[in-house]
């Protein structure tokens, strides 16, 4: 199918991106344009206009200051592949970001259009919930940070207003006591995972769980959690049943899934235990 018709601006700054985006009833951000495209194809959207922001400096930069991480919002997924700042300082993103797609998906989409797409399938919203990060806004009414505990809302519905722009996410670095795990299943790797897992342990014992595809948001594993840091692999497998509801979709059934979760809970565990040894 072919998109509805649709007007094209490309925004020359962060603020003329608002202006844009404040004065057309319809508008939409365009990024990498690999999920906003398809959508307009399949007309799933129909938007009246497309502000495209990918000529607006300093969104793809890393910079790693005190104590965290950020990562701009037109930082391309194979651009996080590649970076070193990642791989030192957020090594739970660089796990999770080969499993995102295929290199000519990579090489386009970027870290802020799958933040704010929020497929509850898709990898780094789960990341970006197990290392409580943060999420940086820009808007008609300034600047804001929402943390990922509550960024993510709904079915593909975030904190984001009408007009604002995710410029940037923020985590905790990485320190040495610091670990992480990371496993999903897929049919085909590259495909979007039937259920997934991001982890990360704090030298201190606090343990955060959040999976993907097996809700309508990424999803904290909290009876789990605590279950884990007592070092009880057994019940937090068992404490999955108080927090997680997964429903059935097209990949696979509800209790599959949570079958599946259980699964990723033991390889999870034993890849943080090995992570300490
Ligand atoms: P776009 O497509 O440009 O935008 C997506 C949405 O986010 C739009 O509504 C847009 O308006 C909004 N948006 C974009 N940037 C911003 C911003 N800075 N501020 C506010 N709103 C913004 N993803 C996975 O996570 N895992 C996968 O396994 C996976 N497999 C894929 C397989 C295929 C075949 C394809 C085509 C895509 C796949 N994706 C997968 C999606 C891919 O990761 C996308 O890059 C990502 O979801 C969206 O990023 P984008 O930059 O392309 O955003």
């Amino acid at each position: 199918m072919k998109p509805a018709p649709f007007a094209y601006a490309k925004a020359r700054s962060l603020d003329h991106a608002v202006e844009l985006l404040g004065h057309n009833g319809d508008a939409r951000i365009l990024a990498g344009g690999q999920s906003l495209i398809a959508t307009l194809n399949m007309r799933l959207s129909h938007p009246t206009l497309l502000v495209d922001i990918n000529g607006i400096g300093g969104l793809d930069r890393i910079a790693v200051k005190n104590g965290q991480i950020e990562i701009g919002a037109l930082v391309r997924h194979a651009q996080a592949e590649r970076s070193t700042e990642i791989a030192r300082h957020a090594p739970l993103i660089a796990k999770a970001v080969p499993h995102i797609g295929h290199p000519a998906i990579r090489n386009r989409g970027t870290i802020g259009g799958s933040i704010a797409f929020a497929d509850p399938a898709a990898e780094l919203p789960a990341c970006l919930l197990a290392l409580g990060g943060e999420v940086e806004i820009a808007g008609p009414r300034g600047r804001r940070s929402v943390k990922a505990d509550d960024f993510f809302r709904g079915l593909f519905e975030t904190a984001l207003a009408p007009g604002e722009v995710l410029t940037a996410i923020r985590v905790p670095a990485a320190t040495p006591g610091t670990r992480y795990g990371f496993a999903e299943f897929a049919r085909r790797h590259g495909d979007y995972a039937m259920a997934g897992l991001a982890a990360c342990a704090q030298a201190n014992g606090e343990i955060r769980l959040a999976y993907f595809g097996v809700g309508a948001t990424p999803v904290r594993a909290r009876h789990a959690e605590a279950a884990l840091a007592r070092g009880d692999i057994i019940a937090a497998a068992r404490a999955l049943d108080q927090d997680l509801d997964p429903p059935d979709d097209v990949q696979a059934s509800g209790a599959v899934k949570k079958h599946l979760a259980g699964v990723l809970l033991k390889r999870v565990a034993r890849e943080l235990a090995e992570a300490r040894a």
